[in-house]
């Protein structure tokens, strides 16, 4: 379902209307991440590559859509078995972008491709990914060089990468060449096999125009971006339900760590961290909804202007605070939270992941630069969003003042606007972050918030919290 349920209302796929798509596939994964990460990864490039299939893949070759058929993605039968496409219940796909020059430069990429029939838009693959995770995937989405001279050995020059299908089976039953070099020995997410693979005289299908490649997979840089920050909001989640369960339980110096009056400030930081990061990507989720709804009407709105900026903003600031949320509540449960018993160390392992995989944090930040300057809608949506919360919380006011006066003055040279990216990644999310929570949440959250996080008092570790937040009121809020 966490695959599906976003798409199978589209148009040509069989389910009925559905508005609120996203947001449930965004409450699955948020609960399925708090309990096993691994099978997160393969279900949501699944997720995220589904669009580009259903608005490129048939207008390919007949051959490849019926030995493909699209619909049996969206099926909520998960088949393992190594057979072609159209013999199997279900399907899934992967991607290999990175390649070992270059996994944030893509433009980079070496791969390339031969076309062997150009109606069918039928190309010949040749190069190595060094990174493709989920490799028993059914299909993938590559991208590649296209070469336009016929002879295999010689290079040609540096061009914008295109994109491709690759189908694990050939049209014809045969299996189409697709070498796993090595399985990664990684830092966490272990239950995901992530490899280095190697193409060689493999069939690929051009998705979308030629030297497009990068404009095609924004549709599931989408989804990923969503899907990053949906993920780390899970793993806070699930650090804070361990850290509370643990202080309700265990006792020193004769009373409950809960009855702790200073590690009441730190679970009470952590709950602040896991409610704003939960309320973003709910609402990011709905306004995927708003947008991909829109979007097949060509009605497209402030809605996906914001979703837009949020997405980036989501994934840059969630993805970063989650290893240190994680290592904080792993600190609560003492020595335990750093024995594998627990389920800690899985969940602190599991934290930097999400900042690194679909653009890592600078990336993102200077993803961020460029969507203002390409198109400052997404800044004005983003801007009149903001206003609309205005005189809620001075905090918030402020700090969003600060931004529009300094951050994002029009005459700051490139350089100095670059440098200082990080910083206005973090003021807009924390700000974006602060009214959500002043529009979802009781204003004890959102006071606490934008005092703790905005604020001239705050403090720059967990538990750091201005005098004026209303503690008991918080506790409440704790799980269980
Ligand atoms: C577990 C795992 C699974 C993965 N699975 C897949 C997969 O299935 N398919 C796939 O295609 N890829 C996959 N990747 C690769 C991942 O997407 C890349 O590692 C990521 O995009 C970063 O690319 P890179 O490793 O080449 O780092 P680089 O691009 O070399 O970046 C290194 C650092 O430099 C920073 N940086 C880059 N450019 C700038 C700049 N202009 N200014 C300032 N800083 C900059 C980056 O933010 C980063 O911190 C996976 C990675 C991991 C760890």
């Amino acid at each position: 379902m966490v695959h599906s349920v976003a798409w199978e209302s589209l148009p040509g796929s069989t389910g009925k209307f559905n508005p609120h798509g996203h947001l449930q596939h965004a409450a699955g994964l948020y609960i399925l991440m708090q309990v096993e990460a691994g099978v997160c990864c393969p279900l949501s490039m699944t997720y995220s590559g589904y669009p580009i299939l259903h608005r490129y893949l048939l207008c390919t070759s007949q051959q490849l859509t019926n030995s493909f058929p699209l619909e049996r993605i969206l099926s909520r039968k998960y088949d393992k078995r190594c057979l072609p496409a159209n013999m199997k219940t279900g399907l899934t796909i992967g991607m290999a972008l990175t390649e070992k020059q270059g996994g944030s430069d893509v433009q980079t990429n070496t791969t390339k491709a031969y076309c062997d029939n150009a109606q069918e838009k039928r190309y010949i693959l040749i190069g190595h990914k060094w990174f493709c995770s989920a490799p028993m995937s059914d299909g993938f989405l590559v991208l590649a060089q296209i070469q336009y001279d016929d002879n295999m050995n010689q290079s040609s020059s540096y061009s914008k990468p295109s994109c491709f299908f690759v189908p694990r089976w050939l049209p014809n039953g045969q299996r189409n060449p697709f070498y796993i070099q090595r399985l990664k020995d990684k830092l966490g997410n272990r239950s995901n096999a992530s490899s280095e693979i190697e193409f060689n005289n493999t069939q690929a299908w051009l998705l979308g125009k030629e030297h497009n490649g990068v404009k095609v997979i924004i549709d599931m840089i989408n989804g990923t971006r969503l899907d990053s920050a949906i993920s780390s909001a899970a793993l806070m989640r699930q650090a804070l339900v361990q850290a509370t369960w643990h202080a309700r339980h265990r006792k020193a110096f004769g009373r409950l760590l809960i009855e702790q009056p200073l590690m009441k400030q730190v679970l009470i930081d952590l709950l602040l961290e896991s409610e704003a990061a939960t309320t973003l990507v709910m609402y990011l989720a709905t306004l995927y909804d708003m947008t991909y709804n829109n979007m097949y009407s060509n009605n497209t709105g402030e809605k996906q202007e914001l979703a837009r900026i949020a997405s980036a903003l989501a994934k840059f600031w969630i993805c970063k605070r989650t290893p240190e949320t994680t290592y904080e509540a792993l600190e609560c449960l003492g020595g335990a939270g750093f024995i594998e018993e627990s389920i800690m160390p899985r969940i602190y392992r599991e934290a930097p992941i999400n900042s690194i995989w679909e653009g890592s944090g600078n990336v993102i930040c200077l993803d961020i630069l460029r969507s203002m300057k390409r198109s400052p809608e997404s800044l004005q949506a983003y801007i009149s969003f903001m206003h609309e919360t205005k005189g809620s919380n001075k905090h918030l006011d402020n700090a969003l003042e600060n931004v529009e006066k300094h951050l994002l003055k029009k005459n700051l040279p490139s350089d100095m606007f670059e440098r200082h990216a990080r910083t206005l990644a973090t003021q807009l999310a924390l700000c974006l972050q602060a009214g959500l929570l002043v529009r979802h949440l009781p204003q004890t959250v959102s006071d606490a918030f934008c005092s703790s996080r905005l604020g001239p008092n705050r403090g720059s570790i967990f538990g750091d919290l201005p005098m004026d937040i209303d503690t008991d009121t918080l506790l409440k809020r704790l799980p269980f």
